[in-house]
């Protein structure tokens, strides 16, 4: 099969044995998502070698069960050993024997197959189409935020950061009814926020030692200096993103202000496709172009262009047929010759599928044109 394979900071298509593992799932991917996590093992602040990429939907091809066959299931990227201490106590995302899906001893999805335990699959409901669905795993990863700390209505929240991350944790923060404001750097990024009724807010609009929560997900030094000037004694950071190598902080000051300091990573599953089912988030407006797998290493090179939110990977076409080939409303299937409205580079092939952006309005429909 083919596969997009990552070795010595560098990224090949590479023809490779399709995966063998009797007691996993085999998973026939029907759409694969481009993460920061993805573009920063590119550049080599965490070691790997394989199969990369994590976020993803497929289709059951074969299982140990076989009820699971021609499931279209998500999938947890954390595969446990289900014995650790970790394991034990309820804390599987720390199982200290895991292996993690394209990150850390797996081959991930930017690939036609991958496999992992059948406990890790979640069903995706009928009408969560491939295109939200295949954002499960990071909308899990927003929602872990309320999963670790209340946010109440009466809270004055301010998120940092907009980008691929960002907005799904805007979309989730807003279900709490929370003061929330959101610094979003770029046009683009600013749009889908108002879109959705959700206030933006300068830098130099942020009051100094005001806020109850704050929520980093720039992953620079720069924000995380932002949050810890925005927020109030005794009040909470959560620290969305990694950072590359060591950061200074004052840890004085964090003392003296009692200020409580979350790290937070992978999230629940089943709330974030119940979210999508309901439609209470639509994570499917990030998306700025989808890739053949075949110009899977083209499809990385856009996704790391500044302002790019989500960039998917396509190993087949899917056909229409598909009793999930809905596609959202706001998303029109087209070939890309001389679009402005979308992030598609030049388009030499002229056999991608993108998705043109059109305006939304906030109670999240399109404007029909
Ligand atoms: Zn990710
Ligand atoms: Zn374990």
């Amino acid at each position: 099969m083919k596969a997009l394979w990552l070795e010595n900071n560098l990224t090949s298509l590479r023809d490779i044995p399709q995966p063998n593992k009797p007691a996993e799932a085999l998973i026939k991917i029907r759409r694969a998502g481009v993460c920061s996590t993805d573009l920063e093992l590119v550049k080599g602040y965490y070691p790997f070698t394989g199969i990369l990429g994590h976020e993803f939907v497929g289709e059951v091809v074969n299982a140990p069960e076989p009820a699971w066959i021609g499931q279209r299931v998500v999938g947890e990227i954390n595969a446990v050993c289900g014995k650790c201490e970790s394991c034990l106590n309820g804390r599987p995302t720390h199982c200290e024997n895991r292996s993690v899906l394209g990150i850390t001893n797996r081959d991930g999805v930017f690939a036609e197959y991958t496999t992992l335990p059948l406990e890790n699959l979640y069903r995706v409901p009928d009408s969560v189409p491939d295109e939200m669905a295949v954002f499960t795993e990071p909308l899990a990863a927003a929602l872990e935020i309320q999963q670790q700390i209340q946010v109440k209505p009466t809270d004055r929240v301010v998120l940092i950061g907009a980008g691929r991350l960002g907005q799904l944790i805007a979309q989730t923060l807003a279900l709490t009814g929370c003061d929330l404001h959101v610094v979003a750097r770029h046009p683009y990024q600013q749009s889908l926020l108002t879109a959705r009724g959700i206030r933006l807010i300068t830098e130099a609009e942020i009051q100094p030692r005001k806020w109850d929560i704050v929520v980093e997900a720039t992953g620079s030094p720069d924000g995380f200096n932002l949050a810890r000037g925005a927020i109030r004694p005794r009040g909470t950071l959560v620290m969305k993103s990694t950072y590359k190598g060591d950061m200074s902080i004052n840890f004085s000051s964090i003392v003296v202000d009692e200020i409580n300091i979350i790290g937070s990573r992978c999230g629940p599953f089943g709330p974030a496709l119940r979210l999508m089912e309901k439609r209470e988030v639509d994570p499917s407006v990030l998306i700025a172009a989808q890739y053949k797998l075949g110009e899977a290493v083209k499809a990385l090179e856009h996704a790391a262009q500044t302002g790019v939110l989500k960039v998917l990977i396509e190993p087949y076409r899917q056909g229409h047929s598909l009793r999930n080939g809905h596609i959202p409303e706001h998303l029109h299937e087209h070939d890309d010759k001389g679009d402005k409205n979308n992030y598609t580079g030049n388009n030499r092939e002229g056999s991608r599928i993108v998705f043109a952006r059109k305006p939304i309005h906030p109670n999240g429909k399109s404007k029909r044109s």
